[in-house]
C-alpha cells in the first residue's frame, strides 16, 4: 500500500492511495470523519440571555464553532487520565459577555487557554439589538464525530477511483469527445486524442466522452474507454481548521493499524481457545 501526497496544506489536501481494496479506502474515509477527536463546546452555563435566540439554540450554535486543537496536548475525554472529571488535557473553558447593539461572533469567546481559541473570529452567533445581552460560560470537550457531527474535524472527506483512460487505433481525432469533456481532460494531438498532462486526476469518470464517441461512430463502438482503477483512489480532504489535514490523515491511519492489530490478537485468542477445546 502506498500513499502519495499531492498538494496539501493545513486546511485542504489531495492525495493518492494505491494498492488497497475499496473496503480499506472506505474505512480510512470513515475514520478520518468519525474517529479523529477534536475540541467542541458541549456544556454551556447561560447567566444572561435577552437575545432573540433561545438558550438551546445559542448553545447549539456555540457547539458548531471550530476550535483549535493540539493533538500533542489534548486527548479524548474517554481516554483521559482524569477519568472524565475534566482537566486541561480533555476540556477547554471559555467565557463570553456581550451587550448590544452588535453582532456576537466567535471572536467574543474568551478561552482560558489561548491555544484553544476559535479557528475563525468572524463566525456570527447572534445579533443583539439595543440593551440585549448575552453572558455565558462554555466548556469544550474532546470527542469524535461518532458521538456527534460537531466533533467531525473534516468538512469534505471523499475519494474516487483513479481513472484509467485508453484509446484504440480507430480514433480519427475528430475531437467530439474533447468538446464533450466538462473537465478539460482530453486534447487532440497529431490527429489522435490524448489525456492532457496533469489533468488525468481531474477526470470524474462521467464517461460523457465515451458516450459521445459511441454516438458519432459508424461501427457502433467507442474508441475511447474510461474505467476505474479498483486499487487506486484519489482522496480530497478539507479540515474545518481545528486540526491540520496531515494530522487527520496520520491519526486515522494510526487508528486503523491499531484496530487491525487488536483484531489479529482477538482472532489468535479465539483460534487458541478452539484448539484447546479440541484437545481436551
Ligand atoms: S470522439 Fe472518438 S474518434 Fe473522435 S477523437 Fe474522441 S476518441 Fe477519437
Ligand atoms: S470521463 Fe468525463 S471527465 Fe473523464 S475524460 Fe471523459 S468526459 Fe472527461
Ligand atoms: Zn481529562
Amino acid at each position: 500500500m502506498e500513499l502519495a501526497m499531492g498538494r496539501i496544506d493545513d486546511t485542504s489536501g489531495r492525495f493518492i492511495l494505491s494498492g488497497c481494496t475499496p473496503a480499506f479506502a472506505n474505512s480510512f474515509r470513515r475514520e478520518m470523519i468519525g474517529g479523529v477527536a477534536k475540541l467542541a463546546i458541549e456544556d454551556v452555563k447561560i447567566y444572561d440571555n435577552t437575545s432573540a435566540l433561545f438558550d438551546e439554540m445559542l448553545a447549539h450554535r456555540l457547539g458548531l464553532i471550530p476550535l483549535r486543537t493540539e493533538r500533542s496536548v489534548h486527548v479524548p475525554a474517554a481516554e483521559c487520565a482524569c477519568e472524565g472529571v475534566g482537566c486541561p488535557a480533555c476540556t477547554a473553558i471559555y467565557t463570553l459577555s456581550v451587550e448590544g447593539p452588535r453582532m456576537v461572533t466567535s471572536g467574543d469567546l474568551i478561552p482560558q487557554d489561548p491555544s484553544t481559541g476559535p479557528v475563525d473570529d468572524r463566525i456570527p452567533i447572534v445579533k443583539l439589538t439595543q440593551d440585549q445581552k448575552v453572558v455565558l460560560e462554555a466548556k469544550a470537550v474532546m470527542a469524535t464525530g461518532r458521538q456527534h457531527a460537531k466533533w467531525q474535524p473534516t468538512l469534505t472527506c471523499g475519494y474516487k477511483n483513479y481513472p484509467v483512460i485508453t484509446m484504440d487505433e480507430h480514433c480519427d481525432g475528430c475531437g467530439m469527445c474533447v468538446e464533450e469533456c466538462p473537465r478539460g481532460v482530453l486534447a487532440v494531438r497529431n490527429e489522435k486524442v490524448s489525456v492532457v498532462k496533469t489533468r488525468l486526476e481531474d477526470c470524474s469518470l462521467c464517461r460523457l466522452c465515451e458516450r459521445k464517441c459511441f454516438e458519432e461512430s459508424i461501427g457502433g463502438e467507442s474508441s475511447i474507454r474510461v474505467t476505474p482503477d479498483e486499487t487506486r483512489f484519489v482522496f480530497q480532504v478539507e479540515s474545518d481548521g481545528s486540526l491540520a489535514v496531515l494530522e487527520i490523515v496520520e491519526t486515522a491511519l494510526r487508528h486503523l493499524k491499531q484496530k487491525a492489530l487488536d483484531l489479529e490478537t482477538i482472532l489468535s485468542e479465539v483460534s487458541e481457545g478452539e484448539s484447546h477445546a479440541a484437545t481436551s
